[in-house]
This record gives structure tokens, C-alpha cells and sequence, in this order.
């Protein structure tokens, strides 16, 4: 997660300079990569994803107060109120253009201030992903969530193929071979040749080395970048590339960085194997079937996944005392209808691949006041 070139030696000689800003600005690349992905978070969201592993955060929640609060001095971050007097950090024009790799992360709309509906949607999110994250799981949509999802789906899926004769076997085996090359479940890889050091096309995987013929071996990139123009999918920024849509032509248009998947993955590695949970906060931008049609749960008789849904539907309101709902809106009936027993007709029924699970049930976007003041009553 922390960038590796950064070391305590460079952060001094750095401080010394008096160069403070431009220090933060480098120091805190990584926060501002997680923030292309979240958008914003609350403090104490930023506290548990982030300042609590970094070297300079220490791990006190104060500590990560102070540095919040040299971030908005150097104007990096900017505090946006949200309802129930929350608030979230965002990135500012200066973050956004602290260095190329978080420009070419974020998109330029992330350097104005979120509509009310955005940024309630981001601090349940970020404050949702912290959840797994104190209990030891780690939370992203990057090349390890892509690479837990496929071998939780596949492991699990070999174990019950194993368990299985006849027609059912035939069957779980046709469904690990659905996943095997399900193509957004595939990692971006590269041959490398250990012998000699080279690297093969991407998504080949080769049987001999090109160079010198020997047995090379598979690594999975680290960055996806994707062609805004033409849709080209690529493991290094590629200025100048062949265009996705004609072969023909050359594409000229900036790769941009993306997630590799586009869902919120928990994992860890558990004593019995991988351990997954789906994380589906709704996003209020984009519909509810547009988010679910891209889970890892479209495979009919794939093993099942635990997920944790959360609502940011601004009818909804939760009663923390009572724990119970006393208000949900047509969107998060929606949400709720999609995985339930009878589904909805529209959708894949995701109550035969998914498990809803719930962490924290009290932790959600809008709360019915718990106590009314006596000039209220
Ligand atoms: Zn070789
Ligand atoms: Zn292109």
C-alpha cells in the first residue's frame, strides 16, 4: 500500500527543504489512490484504511486528526458536510495534480465538491469498508480482490466437483469451467521467463520462452489501464497503441488507471482457505440492476457468496435503538427485492448465489434522531 521508494531517510531530507507540502502531497499518494476509488471518507473511515498503517500516521485516531488537518492546510483534502453533521474528506485540484499517476487515476470530476446524494453514498461506503477491514480482512477493487474473488469461486467450486458422481459431477464441472474463463474474473498476466528475464504478451500464456525456449511462468500485473477512447485494456500506460476497435489504426488518446474489478471485495486468507465477502453500497448515480449485473454471482449453481448490502436510499431511515427500519424507500426495496427469496423478475435470482450478511447493522446513512430535545416534545 505505501509507496516503497518513500523511505524515512527521503521523508527527512524532504521535511529538511522545508518543502512540507510537496512532502504531503508524495507522502500521501497512496490516500489519494484510495480516494480515486472512494470518492471521500470520513476521518475515522481514513483512520482505519489508511493512517492507521501508515509509518508517519501512528496508530492513534488523534494522530490521524493532526494529519487531516495538515492536509486541508495544504489544501489536499477538503472537508464537504453531509447530513447529520458527518462529514467527508475529498481531494482537492492540488491532490488531483499532486503527481501523473493520481491524475491518471482520477477523473477530473473529482476535483469539485460531490452533490448532498454522492457524498452521502461515499462516507457509507468508505465507513462500510472499514468494517472487514478492523477484523482483519482486506477491502479494494485491485488485483488481489480480483485474484480472492477467482480463487475463492474456483476453490470451491473443485471442492464440490470432487464431492460429486454422474450428471451433478458433469454439471459443477461445467460451472468451474464457466468461471474458469469467466473474462472478468481473469487477472491481466504476463509470461515471465525466469531464465532469461523477458515477458510475453499480455494474456498469453506461453509454453516456452521466445528467447531462449525455457519453461516461463505466469505473474499477474499489478496496474490495469484502459483506453478511454477505444476501450483497450493494458498493464502499462501505452501512449501510442494499436485501437481496440480497428487494428488498423493507431489510438493516440491517455490510458487511464482503473480498479480491476468493478465491485468491493473483502478477503483474507482464513485456516480453511479464502475467505470472500461482497461489499454493495448502492451508488445512487448509476441504477440498481447496472450494479448487480456485474457481481461475481451470475453463474447458476456457482458456490455461494456472502454479501453485505447497504442502502443509501435518502427515504430510508434506521432506528438504532430500536434496530429496525421505520422508513425504506422504493430504492432500497429494490436492493432488498433483488436478493430475496422471489427476486426480481428483471434480475438473476441472487438468492441461489449470494448469502446476505450483515456487520454493524446500526452503522447506516440515515439514523432517526435518538434523542429529540424536550422543546421538540
Ligand atoms: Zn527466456
Ligand atoms: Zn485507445
Amino acid at each position: 500500500m505505501l509507496a516503497p521508494e518513500l523511505t524515512p531517510r527521503t521523508a527527512r531530507r524532504r521535511r529538511r527543504k522545508g518543502q512540507r507540502d510537496d512532502y504531503l502531497a508524495c507522502a500521501h499518494e497512496q490516500l489519494f489512490l484510495m480516494l480515486a476509488t472512494l470518492r471521500a471518507a470520513s476521518a475515522e473511515a481514513l483512520h482505519t484504511l489508511y493512517f492507521a498503517e501508515h509509518p508517519d500516521g501512528g496508530a492513534s485516531l488523534r494522530a490521524t486528526y493532526r494529519w487531516l488537518a495538515a492536509l486541508e492546510a495544504a489544501e489536499l483534502l477538503e472537508r464537504q458536510v453531509i447530513h447529520g453533521k458527518r462529514g467527508v474528506y475529498r481531494m482537492t485540484h492540488r491532490a488531483y495534480t499532486s503527481s501523473p499517476r493520481v491524475m491518471r487515476r482520477a477523473t477530473d470530476r473529482f476535483r469539485h465538491a460531490m452533490p448532498p446524494a454522492i457524498a452521502g453514498y461515499a462516507w457509507m461506503r468508505a465507513s462500510i469498508w472499514a468494517e472487514p477491514k478492523n477484523r482483519g480482512y482486506r477491502v479494494g477493487r485491485g488485483r488481489d480482490e480480483l485474484r480472492a474473488t477467482r480463487r475463492f469461486l474456483i476453490d470451491n467450486q473443485k471442492a464440490r466437483v470432487a464431492m460429486l458422481e454422474g450428471p451433478e459431477r458433469r454439471r459443477a464441472e461445467h460451472v468451474l469451467e464457466t468461471l474458469r474463463s469467466d473474462p472478468t474474473l481473469t487477472p491481466l498476466f504476463r509470461s515471465h521467463c525466469g531464465a532469461c528475464g523477458s515477458y510475453g504478451p499480455l494474456n498469453q500464456a506461453l509454453t516456452a520462452c521466445a528467447h531462449c525456449g525455457a519453461k516461463p511462468s505466469q505473474v499477474a500485473s499489478e496496474l490495469r489501464f484502459e483506453c478511454p477512447e477505444c476501450g483497450r485494456v493494458s498493464d502499462g500506460d501505452d501512449s501510442e497503441h494499436e485501437s481496440a476497435r480497428d487494428k488498423r489504426r493507431k489510438c493516440t488518446a491517455a490510458l487511464r488507471e482503473t480498479d480491476h474489478v468493478l465491485f468491493d471485495v473483502a478477503w483474507r486468507e482464513g485456516p480453511a482457505g479464502m475467505e470472500v465477502t461482497l461489499i454493495v453500497v448502492d451508488d445512487p448515480g448509476r441504477t440498481i440492476p447496472e450494479q448487480l449485473n456485474v457481481l461475481p454471482l451470475r453463474v447458476a449453481g456457482q458456490p455461494i457468496v456472502p454479501v453485505v448490502l447497504r442502502t443509501t436510499d435518502e427515504n430510508s431511515v434506521f432506528d438504532s435503538i430500536a434496530g429496525t427500519w421505520i422508513a425504506t424507500g422504493a430504492r432500497h426495496r429494490e436492493l432488498l427485492r433483488a436478493f430475496s427469496e422471489d427476486g426480481d423478475r428483471r434480475l438473476f435470482p441472487f438468492s441461489k448465489t449470494a448469502k446476505v450478511i450483515d456487520v454493524r447493522a446500526d452503522l447506516q446513512l440515515r439514523l432517526r434522531p435518538s434523542h429529540p430535545k424536550k422543546s421538540e416534545a
